[in-house]
């Protein structure tokens, strides 16, 4: 039976630092602050922002919410963007994604200065961790790499396969487990024989959207299986992208979902708007 790896646990670990700095920082007149955008009333991003404003308020961290109705124009928010930009008080800009469809979503991002680009995704940033030279890491991943850490496995000279190649997270996984020079192939939908390739991943990373997705056949005896997923099941009820009652029976250690990568996502975020006010403060 594998180890079940406690994202929960060590996600509190990580906030808990970061608070200590930002206690740190404020009694040296340093504000740490947050601003986080909202457009419309899509449930699953309102129950996002809430997480990371109670976040922010585990963690110390000043938090400001602009919640903007769904019909707003995007120079409204394209203005408001440039006002936090220009704030000494904020030190990280969030926009909820995804946006309605009336607003582009890439000038969103690339509005956003760099420097306050807390979720990295600013091609600035993306760039960065591309030549490993970066301030910020983007949050799910950071987090997963977190979570192999935990294990104690050794990443250098590992298989390591990554089921996914989006922006957000497939992508960026590879680059920092590459980074840490693992053998990395990214799979995707046009994979041929995917069992094949998963079969040998020593660390198996799992974000591909499709619940139960990935089955004892396709991971290796010992395996570490980080499950990135958050999708619902037959029933509605929550799981992840890799069928946890079976995979923990073969890997040797496992993210559950929930309380695996989700909590390690938003400790990540904090841990990015202290960097930001840290760099802010330079
Ligand atoms: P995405 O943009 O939809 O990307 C999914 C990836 O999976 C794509 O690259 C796709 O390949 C690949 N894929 C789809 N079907 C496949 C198949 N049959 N075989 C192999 N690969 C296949 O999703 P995402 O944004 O990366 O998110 C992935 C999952 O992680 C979702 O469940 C999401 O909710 C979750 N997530 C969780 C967190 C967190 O904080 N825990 C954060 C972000 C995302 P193609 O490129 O060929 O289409």
């Amino acid at each position: 039976m594998a180890m079940i790896i406690d994202g929960k646990k060590v996600s509190a670990r990580i906030k808990e630092e970061v608070r200590q700095e930002v206690v740190a920082l404020k009694e040296k007149g340093v504000k740490v602050g947050l601003a986080v955008i909202i457009v419309g009333d899509d449930p699953a991003s309102r129950v996002y922002v809430n997480n990371k404003k109670k976040a922010c308020e585990a963690c110390e961290i000043y938090s400001e919410e602009y919640a903007l109705p769904a019909q707003t124009e995007e120079a409204e928010l394209l203005e408001l963007i440039d006002t936090l930009n220009k704030r000494n008080d904020i030190s990280g800009i969030l926009v909820q994604l995804p946006l309605p469809k009336h607003i582009d979503e890439k000038k969103v991002i690339n509005s956003i200065i760099p420097e306050k680009d807390v979720d990295a995704f600013h091609p600035v940033n993306v760039g960065k961790i591309m030549i490993g030279d970066f301030d910020f890491l983007p949050c799910t991943p950071a987090g997963v790499m977190e979570l192999i850490k935990e294990t104690g496995i050794e990443i250098s000279g590992k298989e390591c396969v990554v089921i996914g190649r989006s922006n957000i997270v497939g992508k960026p996984q590879a680059m920092l487990l590459l980074h840490q020079n693992g053998t990395v192939t990214i799979c995707h939908s046009r994979t041929k024989d995917l069992k094949e390739v998963t079969k040998r991943a020593d660390i198996l990373v799992a974000a591909v959207g499709i619940p139960k997705f990935v089955k004892a056949d396709m991971v290796k005896e010992g395996a570490v299986v980080i499950d990135v997923g958050m999708d619902r099941d037959e029933n509605g009820k929550l799981c992840g992208d890799v069928d946890f009652d079976e995979v923990v029976n073969v890997a040797s250690a496992i993210t559950p979902v929930p309380g695996g990568v989700g909590p390690m996502t938003i400790a990540m975020l904090m841990r990015n708007t202290l960097t930001a006010a840290k760099k802010m403060e330079n």
